[in-house]
């Protein structure tokens, strides 16, 4: 297996336009694992961990721009206050040890339906920066996931960074696990109200062959909240409304019963995320009003 190290971005596109089959490794939570069960044998490993600009962030035109090395740790301790739903699924990754090495770039390179950071990324609208030698691209994120555990990237790219507006109203993420951590995702559900453009966003995780968004239930919220006028007077929403967004929700889903949970299992504890994180999106949003 040849190893390349580049430790510049435009000698890491090179040797991809020039090793195009060259896996890239990043933190290698994921592809650590691979290789010692024998799942991958690639013949060039391309290491991405010497290049600088991948690991940075940075606020461009009132967006971050959030580059691909950028491990949970610094998601959570660095941009918390900015990115609220990613830096809460990130805390719901691995352990301490998987946080500190691990990447939201590496989550999407992986893009398992499970991955924490799918679901805040959908509901945020976030969009993937993939560069080649020939240039960039912005791939909207409901665009970037194409199939089980594929993504929409060529086969000479590389993913640059993710961007992501900051909100202007709350997001949520809940994730269900056996346990409380070191844990994949039974299914995961991300939140968020953007009240400074009337719409809601969600996410669906480990419910479907890709992370999916719910698309009617946030048709169904925004009509709702802009029909009874509940964006500008932040009343209590009526309990019909949360349990048809809950339910619209659990009928996104197109789950599977597998070693972690069961598909009826997975609808039922999507409509309860979906419930419980509206409930406490639409409190913080009343709170941020009062
Ligand atoms: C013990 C353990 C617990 C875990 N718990 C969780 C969990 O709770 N939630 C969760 O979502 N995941 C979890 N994971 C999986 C893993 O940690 C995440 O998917 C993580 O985000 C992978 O990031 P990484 O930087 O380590 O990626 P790597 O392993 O380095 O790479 C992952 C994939 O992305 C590709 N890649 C990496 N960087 C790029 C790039 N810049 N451009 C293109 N492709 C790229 C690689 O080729 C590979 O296919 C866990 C893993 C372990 C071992």
């Amino acid at each position: 297996m040849d190893f390349l190290r580049p430790s510049s971005w435009p000698e890491a596109l090179a040797a991809k336009a020039e090793h195009p089959d060259a896996l890239p490794i990043a933190g290698g939570t994921d592809v650590m694992v691979e290789l010692n069960f024998d799942q991958r044998r690639p013949a060039v490993l391309l290491d991405l961990t010497g290049v600088r600009e991948l690991a940075e962030w940075e606020r461009v035109d009132g967006r971050v721009r959030l580059g691909a090395g950028v491990s949970y740790s610094r998601v959570i301790a660095e941009l918390g206050d900015r990115l609220p739903g990613l830096a809460m699924a990130s805390r719901t990754v691995g352990s301490p040890q998987i946080r500190n090495r691990g990447t939201v770039g590496g989550n999407l390179g992986s893009a398992s339906p499970a991955g924490d950071a799918h679901p805040a990324l959908l509901a945020a609208d976030a969009e993937v920066e993939a560069a080649s030698t020939t240039g960039s691209r912005r791939i909207p994120i409901d665009d970037f996931f194409t199939g089980v555990k594929r993504h929409a990237l060529h086969a000479d790219e590389l993913i640059a960074a993710v961007w992501i507006t900051p909100p202007s109203g709350p997001q949520q993420f809940s994730k269900i696990g056996t346990r409380n951590a070191m844990v994949i995702a039974v299914c995961a559900f991300g939140l968020a109200l953007h009240p400074e453009r009337r719409a809601v966003g969600t996410g669906i995780g480990s419910a479907a062959p890709t992370p999916i968004r719910a698309g009617a239930a946030e048709r169904f919220l925004t009509e709702a909240l802009d029909a009874d006028g509940l964006w500008e007077s932040r009343g209590d929403l009526p309990d019909a409304l949360v349990h048809g967004f809950a339910d619209r929700v659990r009928d996104a889903a197109a789950p599977i019963d597998d070693v972690r949970g069961s598909a009826a299992y997975r609808r039922h504890a999507l409509s309860v995320m979906a419930r419980r994180t509206l409930d406490w999106a639409w409190t913080d949003y009343q709170k941020a009003g009062a």
